[in-house]
C-alpha cells in the first residue's frame, strides 16, 4: 500500500493540470445539523470528477515504451473520460471498456477526447474482464479505476487540500465506489489528523465494498442500475489495495436509497444551485437522512462528481417517481 509520501508526490506531479477546488460552507447543512458542514467541489473539477487526479497522475508514471503500447482501463464513465483526457494531454492513444448501463453523456465526451470507446456488456465487471483481455493480448497498459497505487496517490491529493482548508475536521464524508478515493484520502487524513472520522457512502443496492467489509474478503455483488452509477461495479476477487485500505482506514460505511440519493440530487441544486451527479451527492443524503450517527463536526462532504445526464437531473427535480423504476 502507498504511503503520504506518495500522496504529496503525486500532487507535485499533478498541480499542474489539476483544480485546487473550493472547499465551501453549506448554510443549510450546517443550521439544519447543528455542526459546521463543507462541500469539498470535486464536481468542479476539469472532466467533472476527482477521477482526473489519479489518472493524471497514473499516465505522468507512463515510460516512453509504454507510452507507444497505449493505455486501456474499464470505467463507469468518470475514470473513463479521466483517462481519456490525460491520455490525450501526453499523446498515448487510449482504449476505454465501458458497459451499455453508461449513461450517453458519459460516452459522448470519452469520445469527444478521442479515445476508442468499447462497450462491452451489461456490467462494469464485464467490461472490465474486456479491458484486462486488451491489456494482456495487445500488450496495452491497463490503468485500474481504483486498485492501482498511482490512482489511490492521486485520489489522496483531495485529502492534503481538505486538510489545508480544514485543519480541525472532524468527520470526512467520502463516496464508495470501489474504494480508491476512500483509500487514498483516508491514508491522507489518517496519517495527518488521525482523530478525524472517515466514513464511506454507497447506494443500497449492489455496494461490493461494504458487502466484501461485511464478509472479511472480496466478495462479488449484482450490479443494479442506480442514480449513484459512478459508484457501481465490483472491487475484483483479486483486489489487491483497495479492500485493505478501506478496511483499515474507514470507520464506518453508510448505505442510502434511491430516494435518499434523489433528494442529494435535489438538495445541491436547489440549496447551493450545484448540479452533481448521483455520486457526488451521497454524502449529503447520508446527511439529511440523519444516517451519520454521533456527528461531530466540522464535516467535510467530498462532492465527487458532477456529470448527471441533465435530463435525467431534471426528472430528479421534478420528483418524476418513474426515475426509481427506470434506474431499477
Ligand atoms: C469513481 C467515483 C466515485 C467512487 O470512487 P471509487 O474510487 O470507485 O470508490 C465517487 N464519485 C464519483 C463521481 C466517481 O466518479
Amino acid at each position: 500500500m502507498i504511503q503520504l509520501p506518495d500522496i504529496n508526490e503525486a500532487r507535485r506531479r499533478i498541480s499542474d493540470v489539476i483544480v485546487n477546488t473550493p472547499l465551501v460552507r453549506s448554510p443549510g447543512l450546517s443550521s439544519g445539523t447543528g455542526v459546521e458542514v463543507f462541500l469539498k467541489m470535486e464536481h468542479r473539477q476539469k472532466t467533472g470528477s476527482f477521477k482526473l487526479r489519479g489518472a493524471t497522475n497514473a499516465i505522468s508514471h507512463l515510460t516512453e515504451a509504454e507510452k507507444i503500447r497505449g493505455v486501456v482501463t474499464a470505467s463507469t464513465g468518470n475514470h473513463g473520460r479521466a483517462v481519456s483526457y490525460a491520455a490525450t494531454a501526453a499523446k498515448v492513444r487510449a482504449t476505454i471498456c465501458v458497459s451499455s448501463l453508461v449513461h450517453e453523456n458519459k460516452i459522448a465526451e470519452i469520445r469527444r477526447l478521442g479515445a476508442d470507446l468499447r462497450i462491452i456488456g451489461n456490467s462494469y465487471d464485464q467490461a472490465e474482464q474486456e479491458a484486462e483481455r486488451l491489456a494482456e493480448h495487445d500488450r496495452m497498459v491497463m490503468i485500474h479505476a481504483s486498485d492501482n497505487p498511482r490512482i489511490i496517490a492521486g485520489q489522496g491529493t483531495i485529502g492534503l487540500e481538505l486538510l489545508e482548508a480544514l485543519p480541525n475536521v472532524a468527520t470526512v464524508l467520502v463516496a464508495l465506489g470501489s474504494g480508491g478515493l476512500s483509500a487514498g484520502v483516508g491514508l491522507a487524513i489518517s496519517s495527518l489528523r488521525p482523530s478525524a472520522r472517515i466514513l464511506g457512502v454507497s447506494m443500497d443496492r449492489g455496494a461490493a465494498m461494504k458487502a466484501s467489509l461485511e464478509a472479511g474478503h472480496p466478495v462479488e455483488v449484482e450490479e443494479l442500475p442506480s442514480l449513484a452509477d459512478a459508484l457501481c461495479g465490483g472491487i475484483g476477487l483479486q483486489n489487491k489495495l483497495t479492500f485493505k485500505a478501506c478496511q483499515s482506514l474507514l470507520d464506518d460505511v453508510i448505505l442510502v436509497s434511491e430516494a435518499e440519493i434523489a433528494a442529494g440530487i435535489r438538495y445541491a441544486y436547489d440549496h447551493e444551485h450545484e448540479v452533481v451527479e448521483g455520486a457526488g451527492a451521497v454524502g449529503i443524503s447520508a446527511l439529511l437522512a440523519g444516517k451519520v450517527t454521533a456527528l461531530k463536526g466540522p464535516v467535510a462532504i467530498i462532492i465527487s462528481g458532477g456529470n448527471i445526464d441533465m435530463p435525467l437531473h431534471r426528472r430528479v427535480m421534478a420528483g418524476d417517481p418513474t426515475i426509481f423504476q427506470q434506474v431499477g
